[in-house]
């Protein structure tokens, strides 16, 4: 009987030890060829010392290895998913190792050396593999997302960069739906590490296809169009948020001078103290005030574009000219300073000396893959594309690292 057991327990060990880049600490030490190892799971939360004295393991042999391993084990207890895995001597049934995953894919080892417990941190080697997540969009899109099996974290930054290229809050087709490719890290059991980035999404809206490619660039991933160009656009169209147009690019009549003139921006009407964001990546290049414009601040930014904001109550403290400020940085505050009937922005963009229009430069991408950076793009295009032809929904594959 005590035979048939040990079997059984040694071939557990091929199960739980089968991580390929647990090194030899894991493993049996070499001056002792014969042991066994247990796979000892919690029921419900449980103590490890109780476990242990469950196996037949005296004291005096768990308490130094329990106290080896105590500082991986916050409370000193185990959940039920946290198995402990004993190594015994098999001639002697001396405990010689015992080894603990904190979370997958981290295993932490014990193992009995001449002077005394030795701990070891490993982690596990992660496979990458591909995952499809696909459906129809019923409602909101970020729920639809996660009910088809992409992680909720992934889903919320989906739609997020998706909100500035697609309207994802209007009325929802019939035949509206999406397919999206995701990175699953795995470990060689095929347990799950963790959640990679979306890296492909296609949605169908209202009979239009649009696909978007995630791509890595020095400011951290991005989504792309087919083209390659940046779903990011280089100007905010709205440098605050929620905010509402009170008055448009044009020709108009001046509420506080009275007479008509061409209106040089654009005005939103907005609280007072509602921040300001820069429209893009710029520098400051006026900060102070400019007598109808009350309180202004203007940008200067690549392309010899400008943006201004005025009527402003207040004006970032470190925005002095010559401070770099990133696209979507606060830099001001909604007011009513100089000639204004209320608070609200006025919103200027100046392009080649001349006031534009701000909706004009909506369309422009804040980057555009070129060269090398656009060869790589197609490659993974290709790629992913041949992937995407094999997988069905919540079906995997696995990816070249
Ligand atoms: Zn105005």
């Amino acid at each position: 009987m005590p035979h048939r057991r040990r079997r059984l327990w040694r071939c557990a060990v091929f199960a739980c030890l089968a991580f390929e880049a647990v090194p030899a600490p894991a493993q049996p030490p070499a001056e002792t060829p014969h042991q066994v190892t247990h796979r000892l799971q919690p029921v419900g939360e449980d103590s490890p010392a109780r476990l242990l004295a469950a196996a037949g393991i005296p004291p005096e042999q768990a308490a130094p290895a329990l106290a080896a391993l105590s500082p991986y084990l916050p409370g000193q207890r185990l959940r039920p998913d946290q198995a402990l895995t004993l190594q015994q001597d098999a001639a002697t049934d001396r405990l010689i190792g015992l080894a603990l995953e904190p979370e997958p894919g981290r295993l932490v080892t014990a193992t009995r050396d001449g002077a005394g417990w030795r701990t070891e941190e490993v982690a596990a080697r992660a496979y990458r593999r591909l995952a499809l997540a696909a459906g129809a969009i019923r409602g909101v899109v970020v729920e639809d997302l996660r009910a088809a099996g992409l992680p909720a974290p992934l889903a919320r930054e989906l739609v997020q960069s998706l909100a500035q290229a697609v309207d994802l809050q209007r009325e929802v087709g019939p035949r509206d739906r999406f397919t999206i490719l995701f990175e699953r890290f795995r470990d060689a059991e095929g347990r799950v590490l963790r959640d990679g980035a979306a890296v492909y999404a296609e949605f169908h809206l209202s009979g239009q296809r649009l696909t978007l490619w995630r791509q890595e660039t020095p400011n951290g991933g991005e989504w792309f169009d087919a083209a390659g160009r940046s779903l990011r656009r280089a100007f905010l169209r709205t440098p605050l948020e929620s905010a509402k147009v009170s008055s448009g690019f044009g020709q108009r009549r001046h509420p506080v001078l009275g007479f008509t003139r061409q209106h040089q921006g654009v005005d939103f009407a907005a609280p007072r103290g509602t921040p300001v964001f820069a429209a893009a990546d710029g520098v400051v290049a006026e900060a102070g005030w400019r007598s109808g414009y009350g309180r202004v601040l203007r940008l200067t930014h690549a392309g010899g574009r400008e943006t201004l904001y005025a009527h402003l109550s207040a004006i970032g403290a470190t925005m002095r000219p010559g401070t770099a400020v990133r696209q979507g940085e606060v830099i001001g505050r909604v007011g009513a300073t100089g000639l204004a009937t209320g608070p609200h922005l006025h919103f200027e963009v100046i392009a080649d000396g001349r006031p534009v229009d701000p909706a004009r430069l909506e369309a422009v991408p804040a980057l555009r893959l070129e060269g090398p950076q656009l060869a790589a793009f197609r490659a993974r295009q290709a790629v992913l594309a041949a992937h995407l032809s094999q997988l069905s929904p919540w079906q995997e594959v696995a990816l070249a690292p």
